[in-house]
């Protein structure tokens, strides 16, 4: 039984490492789920906007730069990098909630009164 264990150990760690010899080995999975994703950035946003003191603008503005780089869905990410350049962050409620709209509009959903 322990020599099966050993074994079984053994080759599991052989599995995992040469995984890591693997050019093309992605260690993350591709298993995002936008909706709820979506929701909870969108929560943090607004939450952000309507709680937080407009001398920190400069960390929002680069919190919706570094968002259109690192946020986990790529079409999301390149939206949001589009975005910003034509409509320059502001850390205000109409600047928020016009470029939710914009998303909601591009996904069919129905557009927030501002
Ligand atoms: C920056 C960003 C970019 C995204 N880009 C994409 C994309 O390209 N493709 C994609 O499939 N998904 C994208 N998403 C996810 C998408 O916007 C939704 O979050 C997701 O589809 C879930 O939608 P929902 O109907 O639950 O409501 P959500 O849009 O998540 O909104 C949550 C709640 O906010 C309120 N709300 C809605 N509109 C406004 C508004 N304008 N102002 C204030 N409050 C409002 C409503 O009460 C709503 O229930 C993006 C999310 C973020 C944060």
């Amino acid at each position: 039984m322990r020599v099966l264990l050993l074994v079984f150990t053994v080759l599991l760690y052989i599995g995992k490492a040469s995984e890591l010899f693997n050019p093309h080995f992605k260690p993350h999975c591709n298993c995002i789920d936008k909706v709820s994703l979506g929701r909870s950035t969108w929560k943090l946003l607004h939450d952000i906007v309507n709680s937080v003191e407009r001398e920190k603008t400069p960390y929002f503005v680069s919190m919706m730069d570094n968002l259109g780089k690192i946020y986990p869905c790529e079409e999301c990410r390149l939206h949001i990098s589009e975005y910003i350049q034509e409509h320059p962050t502001e850390m205000t409620h109409e600047w928020l909630c016009t470029f939710h709209n914009a998303v909601n509009q591009r996904l069919n959903k129905k557009k927030f009164k501002c």
